[in-house]
């Protein structure tokens, strides 16, 4: 058994403004176990705020979705690590697929994210996977290679184990497909082997969680994987009962 806690977090994408996000945490909070995993929430910017607020009487923490790589300057539109942390923002989800995919964010940009968000104070989450072809063609551990050592990069070993990693396959992001749990253990166990190759003891500490349609029906069996930490879970967070059931099962 494990020493890691366990990690489960809900991704919201761009839904629920702050009407929607103050319902569900009215809902959700009292649900949760006071001796529960760690929970995060991830609203959009512009709940964030009142998110930081309502979680504040919990042990519930807050992430943000994205950020810019630099402290301040003429970046129209942005928003960097440390505005961030001065609204009580605790963590960052980096290299979402969405956002590779549709905002071009690189491994070269997240290499200077990720240091970028710890410099701030703020835990990365740094998400990572493969698409569908990629693991037709046999490429998982390749592309899982590539992507962590380019991202982390920059990261000192001293500070690896603050970071949480996502394992979350294209191919399974709001799809309804699952990956197996076996499959899901296998790319997760590659990824604590890239951190092991860095820091044995930041191997076993880092947290590394999956994502990919994970719902109530089958939390348990994935995160019950001996290096599965949790979950980063979309489509299923946007339910307070739903997520209730996800995190109780973590
Ligand atoms: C995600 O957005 O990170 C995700 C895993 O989405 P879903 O649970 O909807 O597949």
């Amino acid at each position: 058994m494990s020493e890691r806690t366990s990690y489960v977090a809900a991704n919201w994408k761009m839904n629920k403004a702050i009407e929607e996000a103050e319902a569900f945490l009215g809902a959700f909070l009292p649900k949760r176990a006071e001796d529960g995993p760690e929970v995060v929430i991830c609203p959009s910017y512009l709940a964030l705020k009142a998110t930081v607020e309502l979680c504040a009487q919990s042990r519930a923490r807050v992430a943000a979705q994205n950020m810019h790589e630099q402290d301040g300057g003429a970046f129209t539109g942005e928003v960097s690590a440390p505005m961030l942390h001065e609204i009580g923002v605790d963590a960052v989800v980096l290299g979402h697929s969405e956002r590779r995919q549709y905002f071009n964010e690189t491994d070269e940009a997240l290499a200077r994210k990720v240091p970028a968000a710890l410099a701030a104070g703020l835990e990365p989450i740094l998400c990572v996977g493969e698409t569908e072809k990629q693991r037709d063609a046999d490429e998982t551990e390749a592309v899982l290679s590539q992507q962590v050592s380019t991202d982390l990069a920059a990261v000192e070993t001293a500070q690896l184990d603050r970071l949480v990693i996502a394992y979350e396959p294209v191919w399974a992001i709001g799809t309804g497909r699952t990956a197996t749990p076996e499959q899901a253990q296998e790319a997760v166990l590659s990824i604590r082997e890239l951190v092991r190759s860095r820091d044995q003891s930041a191997a076993e500490r880092i947290r590394i969680v999956y994502g990919g349609s994970m719902k109530p029906e089958n939390a348990a069996e994935l995160i019950a994987q001996p290096d599965i930490d949790g979950g980063l879970v979309g489509g299923a967070s946007l339910d307070p009962d739903d997520f209730a059931a996800i995190v109780a099962a973590a």
